[in-house]
């Protein structure tokens, strides 16, 4: 039954102090971002709980941070502002891509960074350019703050490695390697305003010579988390962009992934356009 909202209590507070010392209160309030996915399940009456914290107000969860040349994205940075940073659109244009196509606009701009990452869906658009790009999250309490990186952040489906009253204050995209090429691809069921039934991104550098030196190839939608191809990253590791090693890496993706089957997709159609979307990237990459 969908909840009353008139019933529900709303904290909000104007700094990451408050906000951290309400979460030790009783109940415990559930964190409010945007609200884009809060709402939905309010509104099916799947959400429990009757507090909220609301973060919208904590100016300092809002900020973009710049040091030689990794970007710290505070957890209340929203896609629309992704979207519109200058710097982020220089150095990640991955993450912006993967940011322009989380809904449509009215989406874009409530929806947060923190509240993808922390509502956990496998099919979440940031998860993997975050992933891809060994992304750092930063948690804190009352207790002080920590450091996760991406890849450990879940440990399985929508179970993340935070505590109860930790909240995601921000994420670290660290410099990427020298000459690298990033790729974000979603694939839903229509162009736009869909929920991906596979996501990717890619990040590969290679030396002067061509040959890969550093390769991430990061899916959503293809397992109860976002997850690295680790078969398919071998098979190029080390070599030339080829036909020979872009066969192999797609040869290697179902060792990598049994893919889900759910309501938006079946294993099968994952399968197949994993392994095309993986081609198209590499197919770019050696023909620039
Ligand atoms: C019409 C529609 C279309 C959508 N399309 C897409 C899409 O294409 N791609 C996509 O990836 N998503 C999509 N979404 C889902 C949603 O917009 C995103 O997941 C969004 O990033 C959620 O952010 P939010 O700030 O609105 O989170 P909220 O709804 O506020 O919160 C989501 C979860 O995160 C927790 N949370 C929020 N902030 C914090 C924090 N700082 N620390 C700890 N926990 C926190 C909340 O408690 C809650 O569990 C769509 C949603 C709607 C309604």
């Amino acid at each position: 039954m969908r909840s009353t909202l008139s019933t529900l209590e709303l904290l909000r507070p104007r700094t990451l102090d408050e906000a951290l010392e309400r979460m030790t209160g009783t109940p415990r309030p559930t964190p409010l971002g945007g609200g884009t996915d809060l709402f939905v399940y309010l509104n099916a009456g799947t959400q429990a709980g009757e507090r909220y914290l609301d973060l919208t107000r904590i100016a300092s969860l809002a900020k973009v941070r710049v040091a030689r040349g990794a970007i710290t994205i505070g957890g209340g940075v929203t896609f629309r502002a992704i979207r519109d940073h200058a710097e982020i659109r220089r150095r990640f244009p991955a993450l912006v891509a993967a940011a322009s196509e989380v809904g449509a606009w009215q989406i874009q701009n409530r929806a947060t960074i923190a509240g993808n990452i922390a509502n956990a869906s496998p099919a979440g658009d940031s998860l993997p350019v975050l992933l891809a790009h060994d992304a750092v999250v930063r948690v804190a309490s009352v207790r002080g703050e920590r450091d996760i990186a991406f890849a450990e952040l879940y440990r399985g489906y929508r179970d993340l490695a935070i505590e109860p009253d930790e909240l995601v204050t921000a994420v670290t995209l660290p410099t990427p390697p020298a000459r690298h090429r990033a790729f974000f691809r979603k694939v839903g069921t229509r162009r736009a305003q869909s929920i991906s039934k596979v996501v990717f991104a890619g990040l590969i550098a290679t030396d002067r010579s061509g040959v890969v030196s550093h390769v991430r190839l990061a899916y959503g939608s293809m397992a109860p988390v976002p997850a690295r191809a680790l078969g398919s990253e071998n098979a190029l590791l080390n070599a030339p962009i080829t036909p020979h090693t872009i066969a192999a890496a797609r040869a290697a993706l179902p060792t990598d992934f049994t893919p889900i089957d759910d309501i938006r997709s079946d294993r099968g159609y994952r399968a197949k356009v994993a392994g095309n979307i993986l081609e198209q990237f590499l197919r770019a990459l050696s023909a620039a």
